[in-house]
C-alpha cells in the first residue's frame, strides 16, 4: 500500500497488522499476509525486520532471528512504532516483561 492508501482507509473496525517500509510503502499483513502478523513485541526482541529487495524489483520484508531460541520460546520483534507526535507513548503500553523493558512498543526515536 502507499501511504496514500492507508491514510484513505477505515481502520475502525479492524485490527491492523500494518508494516512500513523505508520505502515509503505499507505492507497490510490482514491482506495476503501469513502467520508472521501475529509476531508479538518485545523490547529485548530474538528477531528482527530486514528489508530485502525482491525479483520483481518490490520491497520485501524478512524475519530473521538475533540469537539461538529454544524449541518453545516464542519469537518476537520490536515493533518501534511510529506515532503521531500528538499521542503519548504511554498509549502504546508494553507488557512484554523482559529486562530493560521500556514501557512502550513505540519508537524512541
Ligand atoms: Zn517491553
Amino acid at each position: 500500500m502507499t501511504p496514500a492508501e492507508v491514510e484513505a482507509s477505515t481502520w475502525d473496525s479492524h485490527l491492523t497488522y500494518l508494516f512500513g517500509l523505508s520505502d515509503g510503502t505499507v505492507i497490510d499483513g490482514a491482506q495476503g499476509g501469513n502467520h508472521l502478523r501475529h509476531l508479538n513485541h518485545s523490547c529485548n526482541p530474538n528477531c528482527e525486520a530486514v528489508e530485502r529487495w525482491g525479483k520483481d524489483g518490490t520491497l520485501q520484508l524478512d524475519i530473521v532471528i538475533l540469537r539461538d531460541v529454544l524449541p518453545d520460546e516464542e519469537l518476537c520483534i520490536d515493533y518501534s512504532l511510529s506515532i503521531d507526535d500528538a499521542q503519548p507513548v504511554e498509549a502504546y503500553p508494553c507488557a512484554c516483561g523482559s529486562p530493560g523493558c521500556r514501557g512502550t512498543m513505540a519508537s524512541q526515536d
